[in-house]
């Protein structure tokens, strides 16, 4: 039995938010160093502020200056501190209730060690010094002896509001494709296609995922399909994916391998768009170093019978 594949993947996509006015104001004070809340009907001061009352549900839009100093409510310390956190260095992460406020901010405390930091203690804004309108215009908290500063006095009303952010989602992971998957992948890099059978209906899985999930039984019998196969159906593609080098409109199909009991992904290629069909008789197309096919072909041969896939669509 060969080992068991893992892999890191990295899935990372910008994430871009347009800002109604609460949040806007937020946003743009921190980038002018001014922290703004919103007050609710019964009088208490959110921060960060919400675009709705938390117990009416009536939209609330008062907004209310807040001290950039406060009281740390609570804490964790975080000992490995990961890419993209607000500090490199070991740091705590702390809920805030700035002064005046009534409820917390959830950041990070720049503090020598764990056992510098308790609940209670005081501390204040430590601002970035590049600021564009964003949480990270804090750039952490840091701990503070003196007494609560004084609001500013600001309305809360910007000439140039930041309207939208971008935020970057981002998840690092470690992948392990199971036992069956391992043998799929492995037997791909000889470019062949082993799936898997089931032992009460029979029917092959590729890729293999392990079990039947109709009969919900283990599956272990390796069975190799393919190379060819039938379009069962498919979909034309007009929309150019970022960071995609394929020219549209193209083709991406239902391929059933011979010998499997579902059909699989693919592209089709080395025929116009318009001319594929449901029942159209394919092949894979290796590229140089490939570790699955990078389209699929005609093979020429007659189209399938549709008797022959019709439970593979
Ligand atoms: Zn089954």
């Amino acid at each position: 039995m060969p080992a068991v594949l893992k892999a890191p993947l990295v899935v990372e996509f910008p994430f871009t938010r347009s800002l109604g006015p609460v949040q806007s104001a937020f946003l743009t004070g921190l980038r002018d160093r001014v922290v703004l809340g919103v007050r609710t009907g019964d009088g208490r001061t959110l921060v960060p502020p919400v675009e709705y009352d938390p117990v009416t549900a009536e939209e609330i839009h008062d907004l209310v200056e807040v001290a950039p100093t406060g009281t740390v409510t609570t804490w964790a310390w975080n000992h490995h501190p990961r890419r993209g956190q607000p500090l490199s260095a070991p740091f705590a992460w702390v809920l805030v209730r700035l002064d005046g406020a009534d409820t917390a901010l959830l950041h990070a405390l720049d503090a020598p060690g764990p056992d510098t930091v308790h609940t209670g203690m005081r501390v204040r804004v430590r601002w970035a010094e590049d600021r564009a309108g964003a949480i990270t215009d804090i750039a952490c908290f840091e701990p503070y002896d003196g007494d609560a500063a004084e609001p500013t006095g600001h309305s809360g009303e910007f000439g140039d509001p930041v309207t939208g952010i971008v935020a970057a989602a981002r998840l690092d992971y470690t992948y392990s494709p199971g036992r069956a998957q391992t043998a799929y992948i492995n037997a791909l890099s000889e470019r062949r296609n082993v799936g898997e059978r089931c032992p009460s209906c029979r029917k092959v899985y590729v890729p293999p995922r392990g079990a039947c999930p109709t009969c919900g039984l283990a599956t272990s019998e390796q069975v190799e399909v393919g190379p060819a196969g039938t379009v069962t159906t498919f979909c034309i593609v007009n929309i150019k994916a970022k960071n995609l080098d394929i020219e549209v409109p193209y083709v991406y199909a239902h391929i059933a391998l011979d010998g499997a009991g579902l059909a699989l992904h693919g592209r089709i290629g080395g025929i116009p768009y318009d001319q594929v069909r449901m029942g159209l008789r394919v092949e894979p197309v290796w590229t140089e170093g490939g570790r699955y096919p990078d389209h699929y072909r005609p093979t020429g041969e007659p189209d399938a019978d549709y008797e022959t896939y019709k439970e593979l669509l």
